[in-house]
């Protein structure tokens, strides 16, 4: 394959997806990168949209080495950092926000919820005050971070990326048989790599979430590292519902009202605000994973893939993640050029 043009597929058009193609263009000029995925514009579906898309580092994923993991947070940190800095936010959706961490009484602490990226302070008494319930939160942090908005972020990095799209869903690995010959495909298919891969490491995570109109709010809370309240461009979206290993994509009139009553409790001037919308969504539980995999299919050919699934509720480590995957892409390409 010395002076052949490598053939590279991407799998899924997620953010992840979306990274990994524009990451290959990046690092391999020379090559045809492709992206296959059912629908072009899947701004629609993609986990990504029902989220709230707040960069939140965290210090342990399941199954990464703890230097992986703070690599990718800080990598994907600086890359949307530069964006920030260097596009108008209408076009990327990409901007910094204050951030409260608040902990109640019975609760631990995370002593840097930043992981170093960001200047973190303690909030003071009377600035706890502003959350409520009264009394509940006994420490509280401060900083600012990045909030993604997928709508308008998805369609830039669709953008961004110049190569060739395929509107198309596989149903297993033996699709490509007879096929167009990719030299590798990097498979991003999120939750559904449990399916093509019988992946038992992905178990669903259903979470509902409200999104309300709400343009006076313009801080984002976490508190007890559970509810959430994140003001977007559009919107305000409130969540905490994360169910282990439930499908159930209706919406949960019981989940909704507690979502509001401890949103409201929480910022008491969000009650004035409209509902627009309640949604659901499975997103798998983070088990990120970046391997190479030789599969033989059913004619006895094989395929090469780079998985590169399980981000959670971590998606916004794509950029990070992406640059390891096309690390395991070069050395792919190095392989086959050797033989
Ligand atoms: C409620 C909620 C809150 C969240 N909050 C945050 C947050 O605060 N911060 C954060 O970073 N992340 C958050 N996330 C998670 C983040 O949105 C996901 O990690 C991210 O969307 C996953 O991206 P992905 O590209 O891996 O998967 P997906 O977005 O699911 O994309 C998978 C892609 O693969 C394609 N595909 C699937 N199967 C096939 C097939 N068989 N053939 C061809 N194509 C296929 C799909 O069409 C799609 O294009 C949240 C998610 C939810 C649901």
């Amino acid at each position: 394959m010395a002076d052949v043009k490598p053939n590279l597929l991407v799998l899924g058009s997620g953010i992840v997806g979306l990274h990994t193609a524009i990451r290959l263009e990046q690092d391999y000029p020379h090559a045809q990168v492709t992206i296959m995925a059912p629908r072009n514009l899947n701004v629609g579906e993609a986990a990504a949209t029902a989220g709230a898309s707040l960069f939140r580092p965290t210090p342990r994923i399941p199954g990464t080495h703890p230097d992986m993991n703070t690599e990718w947070i800080r990598s994907s940190w600086d890359y949307y950092q530069h964006l920030r800095r260097t596009i108008p936010n209408r076009l990327t959706g990409i901007y910094q926000i204050p951030m409260y961490f608040l902990t109640s009484a019975n609760q631990t602490p995370k002593s840097d919820p930043m992981m170093g990226l960001n200047h973190v302070r303690t909030c003071s008494k009377a600035e706890l005050q502003l959350f409520g319930p009264k009394e509940k939160y006994t420490e509280g942090k401060c900083t600012s971070t990045i909030v993604m908005n997928p709508e308008h972020y998805l369609p830039w990095a669709m953008r961004a990326f110049k190569g060739r799209w395929i509107q198309r869903r596989i149903d297993s690995w033996n699709d490509f048989i007879n096929e167009e010959m990719y030299d590798l495909v990097v498979n991003c298919t999120g939750l559904d790599a449990s399916r093509l891969c019988n992946e038992i490491n992905l178990t669903p995570l259903r979470s509902q979430i409200l999104r309300v109109k709400a343009p006076w709010i313009k801080i984002a809370v976490l508190a007890d590292n559970n509810n959430y309240i994140v003001p977007g461009m559009d919107d305000v979206t409130i969540g905490r519902c994360s169910q282990y290993d439930n499908q159930n994509l209706q919406v949960d009139a019981n989940d909704s009202e507690v979502l509001w009553r401890e949103a409201t409790s929480l910022l008491p001037n969000l009650k004035k605000a409209q509902i627009e919308c309640e949604t659901v969504s499975l997103r798998p539980h983070p088990f990120i994973r970046i391997e190479r995999e030789k599969i033989e299919l059913i004619d006895g050919s094989n395929l090469s893939i780079i998985h590169h699934y399980g981000h959670g509720d971590l998606g916004f480590l794509a950029p990070g993640t992406a640059i390891t995957a096309s690390r395991l892409v070069g050395e792919q390409i190095q392989i086959r050029n050797q033989n």
